[in-house]
């Protein structure tokens, strides 16, 4: 029998595992290895700031594409870093001294136990930690719907050299263009829409990609499915965090900051300390306003607010605007 049971070493079951000290805890991975996740790996300065660790690549400069063309804005300090998925990982590992078993799908969940392959395993609490595909959330019969959406991009085998994203609501509606770094030295460049996988979507960001980034050569196309449909965290002794949960920042696509402060909370109310659900309401009440703000960005007349604004975001009162809504996002 263990304490605590976590379905899933991503960022959110990872930092649940290393506030978990003391408790036998057990963490079921079905990947062989961490950092398999299709992401960015790019951490704000909210992330465990005052952790000591080598961040990655700073971005200091962000390109702004819209209809009427491309301006990049430049700041005096990074508002991101890539560290990628793999080393982040690896990072909060080592702080972990839970026994996590990679390679075991956890096929079923019953209240007291969950089953792999490889054995059923009791437990007294069980916490969803599995992304976007959750197993726990489905479980629990939570529907997944307001707001989730799908990221698809081309992978190119070189460093990322800038960090771009476009604004194209004539052509992209409810979407966005981006270019971002994979790891340290991959590339990704694609699409994030709102709404299921849509092949005519993908099609369409398929083609629009490649023309616009001038693609020549690339290792692989990869989708990836994102969760911000937020319905609760605590349903007896069964959680979610991160994805599972539905924590993820609709506006930004921002989920490790996310992840990593959801898996905090919920192993501190394990815990019974009373910080716990401090952490969960202020999570609970950002996702509120995160989804707010998503909601009206994709409505007219926002979507063209936020179009003039986005034109050339490099001074007077648009870069003011701009310079407010981005280092808000990024610290916290
Ligand atoms: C293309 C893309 C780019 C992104 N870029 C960024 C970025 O740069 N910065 C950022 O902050 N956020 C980014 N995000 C969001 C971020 O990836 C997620 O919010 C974050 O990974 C959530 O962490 P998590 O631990 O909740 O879930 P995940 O990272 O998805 O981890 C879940 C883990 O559970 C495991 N699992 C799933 N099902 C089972 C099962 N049945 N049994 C056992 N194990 C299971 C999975 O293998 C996985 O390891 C991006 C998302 C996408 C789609």
């Amino acid at each position: 029998m263990y304490d605590v049971i976590i379905i899933g070493a991503g960022p959110a079951g990872l930092s649940c595992a290393r506030h978990l000290k003391g408790l036998k805890v057990l963490v079921l991975e079905k990947n062989d290895s961490l950092g398999k996740k299709i992401c960015s790996g790019e951490i704000s300065p909210k992330v465990l700031p005052d952790e000591q660790f080598d961040r990655g690549h700073p971005w200091k400069s962000i390109t702004i594409g819209t209809e009427t063309g491309k301006k990049t804005v430049y700041f005096e300090n990074p508002f991101l870093w890539t560290v990628g998925r793999y080393e982040f990982e690896n990072y909060l590992m080592k702080s972990c001294d839970a026994e996590i078993h990679f390679s075991e799908t956890v096929k079923h969940i019953t209240p007291t136990y969950v089953e792999t392959s490889k054995g059923k395993y009791y437990y007294k609490h069980l916490v969803g930690a599995d992304g976007s595909f959750s197993i726990v959330r489905n479980y629990l019969k939570l529907p997944m719907k307001h707001i989730t959406g799908w990221a698809y991009h081309y992978v190119l085998d070189v460093p990322c050299s800038e960090f771009s994203l476009c604004w194209l609501p004539k052509t992209f509606p409810k979407s966005y263009g981006y270019v971002m770094s994979k790891s340290r030295k991959q590339t990704m460049l694609g699409l994030a829409w709102t709404g299921e996988f849509d092949q005519a979507i993908a099609a369409k960001a398929k083609d629009w990609a490649m023309k616009e980034f001038s693609i020549k050569n690339y290792i692989k196309l990869e989708a990836m499915k994102g969760n911000a449909d937020y319905r609760g965290w605590k349903f007896g002794n069964i959680y979610l965090a991160g994805d599972a949960g539905g924590f993820l920042n609709p506006l930004t696509t921002e989920g490790i900051y996310y992840a990593i402060t959801s898996g905090e909370g919920i192993a501190k109310h394990i815990l019974r300390k009373p910080e716990g659900e401090k952490i969960m309401k202020s999570l609970e009440s950002a996702h509120r306003w995160q989804v707010l703000m998503f909601d009206l960005a994709t409505k007219s007349p926002f979507c063209w607010i936020i179009n003039w604004i986005l034109e050339d975001p490099r001074k007077g009162i648009r870069r003011k605007i701009f310079n407010w809504v981005l280092w808000k996002f990024m610290k916290g």
